[in-house]
């Protein structure tokens, strides 16, 4: 992901080089040249405009450095701006001061919820925690024990209503859960809810429910950064139905254009917690916006 858009700011840049001060058209020329390279890569709109705008004004006032010369100087501010957009500073998870700690997972189906779910849970294992898995994803045939088997190759526990009971209630299932971390000293809970194929109503309510019934720490809205622009009106979507705290992005090891997943950050306001980057357990990592920019700028 981000090849074409690395390769193309990159050649843009490129052509500064050589260059002593630098015009103001020179600036415009080469803000254009950002510009269409940004929406190209699916960024969305009012993502680019801010971006350009900010590099124009800071490269035209040109923060004068002995150290840097102007091509440098104009690379050193998309940079910044780039990390800017993805959030700044990394944000760590938040964990609750008395355990158990709860962390919702929201998406939609086929986002890669139940595979984060483990990642996250061998993650949180590594560092000593003693997560417990929790299906409330009743909707989907298979999804329990596609959690179930998550669980097992993470060397997590996995709590799921019991076989037999009928389709089962998931805020039943979901307030269960925190008796049963309490009991086995489980000092994190990761939740998995019901995604549907498209947003729909009832999908947000009974994600909302869920959310009043646990009071989640972390309320974490997972996206597949494959979906393209769509990334930016689903985040919307459950920003207003359900709401969140963080955003994982998955699937970064696509080839699609994945400026959508440059963008939910700023269109929705929350950050960028962890990232995707394939099937197996250990394709996961925490979300450094500035090795993100330094992956995105080569
Ligand atoms: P859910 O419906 O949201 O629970 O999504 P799943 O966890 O079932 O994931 C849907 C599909 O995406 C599965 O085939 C996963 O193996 C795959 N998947 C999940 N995360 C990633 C990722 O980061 N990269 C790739 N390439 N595939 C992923």
């Amino acid at each position: 992901m981000f090849d074409t858009l690395s390769d193309r700011l990159t050649s843009v840049l490129q052509n500064l080089r050589g260059k002593g001060k630098l015009s103001d058209a020179d600036i415009d020329a080469t803000a254009r040249e950002i510009r269409i390279a940004l929406l190209e890569a699916d960024v969305a709109l009012p993502v680019v405009r801010e971006f350009i705008k900010q590099v124009k004004e800071r490269a035209k006032g040109a923060e004068v450095s002995e150290a840097l010369n102007p091509a440098q100087q104009v690379i050193k501010i998309v940079n910044e701006e780039l990390i800017a957009i993805l959030g700044g500073e990394t944000r760590r998870l938040n964990l609750a001061k008395n355990p158990p700690s709860v962390i919702m997972l929201a998406g939609l189906q086929g986002s890669g919820k139940t595979t984060l779910a483990g990642k996250l849970a061998l993650w949180l294992k590594k560092q000593g925690h003693a997560p417990l898995l929790v299906a409330c994803d009743l909707q989907r045939p298979n999804a329990v024990t596609q959690l179930q088997v998550v669980g097992e190759r993470a060397g997590v526990a996995t709590f799921a209503p019991e076989p037999g009971n009928g389709v089962g209630d998931p805020v039943d299932v979901a307030r269960r859960s925190i008796e049963e971390a309490r009991r086995a000293q489980h000092d994190v809970v990761i939740v998995d809810t019901a995604g549907r194929l498209g947003v729909d109503e009832e999908l947000m309510r009974q994600a909302a429910d869920i959310r009043d019934a646990v009071t989640p720490d972390e309320t974490l809205f997972v996206v597949d950064a494959m979906i393209g622009q769509d990334a930016v009106t689903t985040a919307e979507a459950f920003r207003d139905g359900v709401g969140f705290s963080g955003v994982v992005l998955t699937k970064l090891d696509g080839d699609a254009r994945g400026g959508a997943a440059l963008s939910v950050r700023h269109v929705t306001g929350e950050p960028i917690l962890f990232a995707s980057n394939g099937e197996k357990l250990d394709d996961f990592d925490v979300f450094h916006p500035d090795r993100m920019a330094s992956r995105i700028l080569g």
